[in-house]
């Protein structure tokens, strides 16, 4: 199969490169399908307020615990080319909604699986296709239908939502007080449009986090929180009415980039040389003051002289920000940041009614509250571990992009498999209006909605059986928001469980779900290159011990291997 032979006139002839490898038709199709169940499967039992987390270990041996499913297929680092697909379909979900990854590629799959079962039927996979987008288009409407429009005026719906998307994070315990700060935190940096709907960007809230006391710690500041300190300790701790100049150009002396030779034949020549340096140095430093500013933030180096000279005029400054850190910097204090210390002038300076700087557990980190801006606001995580804090900033993350769903379409559904439920009933029933094979297909989509219900119950240890019957039978009697309420193991209408969700997320998943399982079933050639050898070791050779596992998925040989 390697290198397509092809008879002319007897004599074979070669299209694809020596090792090229080939697989058509079915084969493809079989491969393709097995690898994306694989992922499907490994991000499964993470699905839900009772799934599991999972310990990633990447080729340095760091560790990552997440239950969350974007990042579980980021780390996994796929190979197969089909897998890859899915995981890109997580990352769309991601983007354009933010939360729901599990569940888009745990539909994805089931679809996967349920075309492979019609494939073998002999469908063919373009009337898969087509049933499964017609069905995609009836579910998005059942959702549309049956989703409730929310009051923002009261935040409980908001504080719901974020609460429910935390609720199946390492970070649970405290998700009712995280969801208050997410809450407060978007609807602070959301803004009003003309036509009274809101816009809000997840990246306006800025979250920094450092090894604490515990999430209860977590904080909500109302200003930027730098995780950085002032560089000189003669500059002041703190300083009111700040005036900052934000600088992208560094406060030293420029280094030649070719190695120069200074000849120096006296002691005299010495000092007057590092005078002149002295004396550049101190000119840029007047350029800055020059402006009135009093606080300076340089996303590049400061001098140590430098330094020094603005120590002694009593001049906070802070050293190598990151550049998105500048540019929130920017939009809160109203400031423009500088290129060159030439082109700086007092209208460029930003304003915050205090700087200061405060200990945070072992750490040092600037505080600059009252913005000019008041929408600049940080949410500071405060766990006990590292490890911690980053699950909870995956997750906080999460809150804040359902809640800026909801703040941008104010309208929700219940969880707890309820809408998926609903819109599989409501897709048996279309699919009985339609003819033959396509209305296979969409009863094989409606199926695949009940994956939902069916993977909340596995991993809760419930019988995925009994759940999905009396769910089917509570939907077919006009329940449409019984679900499955996984903390108490019992299905009931959770609306009363205050499970909310946005429906701009549920709609993503099915988008999402539709368009990774009808990428996947169009290939039907799959042609791989013999040019690339196996990918070079990591330096130091090998993976730390305990990583067999995850290397074995990485280095995903072919499906069919499987
Ligand atoms: P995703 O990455 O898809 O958001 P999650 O692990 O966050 O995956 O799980 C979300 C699912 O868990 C949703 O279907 C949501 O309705 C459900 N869920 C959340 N809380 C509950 C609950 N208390 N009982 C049942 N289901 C819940
Ligand atoms: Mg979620």
């Amino acid at each position: 199969m390697s290198s397509l032979p092809t008879q002319a006139g007897g004599v074979p002839v070669l299209v694809l490169r020596e090792g090229s490898n080939r697989s058509r038709g079915r084969d493809a199709q079989h491969n393709n399908i097995t690898a994306a169940k694989v992922v499907a499967e490994s991000v499964r039992s993470a699905l839900g307020p009772k799934g599991m987390d999972k310990m990633l270990v990447d080729n340095f041996g760091d560790v990552t615990v997440t239950s969350d499913g974007r990042t579980i297929l980021d780390e996994m680092d796929v190979q197969h080319p089909a897998a890859k697909m899915l995981v890109e379909v997580a990352k769309t979900q991601d983007n354009e909604a933010g939360d729901g990854t599990t569940s888009a590629v745990v539909i994805a799959g089931d679809l996967l699986g349920r075309a492979e079962e019609l494939i073998d039927k002999n469908i063919h996979p373009t009337i898969i296709i087509d049933g499964y987008k017609i069905a995609s288009e009836k579910a998005l409407e059942t959702l549309d239908k049956i989703a409730m429009p929310v009051d923002l005026k009261s935040k409980d719906y908001l504080k719901k939502a974020a609460v429910t998307s935390m609720a199946s994070k390492l970070v649970a315990e405290y998700k009712e007080y995280l969801a208050d700060l997410v809450v407060k935190a978007m609807l602070s940096v959301a803004d009003k449009q003309e036509d009274g709907t809101f816009r809000a960007d997840v990246d306006d809230v800025k979250v920094e986090k450092k090894t604490g006391e515990s999430l209860g710690d977590t904080t909500l500041v109302k200003g930027i929180v730098l995780d950085k300190e002032i560089v000189h300790s003669g500059m002041p701790k703190r300083v009111e009415k700040a005036k900052i100049a934000l600088l992208d150009a560094s406060l030293e002396n420029e280094k030649p980039e070719f190695d120069a030779k200074i000849n120096i034949e006296n002691p005299a020549q010495i000092a007057a040389f590092l005078k002149q340096e002295e004396a550049m140095l101190k000119d840029m430093v007047e350029k800055v003051i020059a402006t009135g500013a009093n606080v300076i933030i340089c996303q590049k180096g400061i001098d140590d002289m430098a330094q020094h000279f603005l120590a002694r005029k009593g001049i906070i400054a802070i050293r190598r920000a990151k550049k998105s850190d500048m540019e929130k910097l920017a939009r809160a204090t109203g400031g423009k940041i500088a290129s060159s210390i030439d082109e700086i002038s007092s209208a460029d300076l930003g304003f915050a009614a205090l700087i200061e700087e405060r200990r945070i557990g072992d750490d040092k980190m600037t505080f600059i509250e009252g913005c000019k801006n008041p929408k600049a606001v940080t949410i500071l995580i405060r766990g006990g571990t590292e490890r911690l804090n980053n699950e909870a900033e995956r997750s906080i993350h999460d809150a804040l992009c359902v809640t800026r769903d909801l703040v941008q379409e104010p309208r929700v559904v219940a969880g707890g498999s309820a809408p998926e439920l609903e819109m599989s009933n409501a897709l048996k029933k279309y699919a009985e209006t339609l003819p033959g094979r396509e209305q296979l297909a969409v009863r094989v989509f409606a199926e695949a909605l009940e994956s939902i219900a069916v993977t909340l119950s596995e991993n809760a240890g419930l019988d995925p059986i009994d759940i999905l019957s009396e769910l089917r039978s509570r939907h077919e009697k006009g329940e449409t928001w019984a679900g499955i309420e996984v903390l108490s193991g019992k299905v009931q209408d959770m609306t009363k469980a205050g499970v909310f969700e946005p429906v701009a997320v549920k709609k993503q998943i099915i988008k999402s779900a539709y368009e990774a399982a009808s990428l996947i079933l169009k290939i039907d050639d799959v042609i791989a290159s013999g040019k690339s050898k196996a990918p070079p070791m990591p330096p130091g050779g090998g993976m730390p011990g305990g990583m067999g596992g995850m290397g074995g998925m990485g280095g995903y040989p072919g499906a069919g291997e499987y």
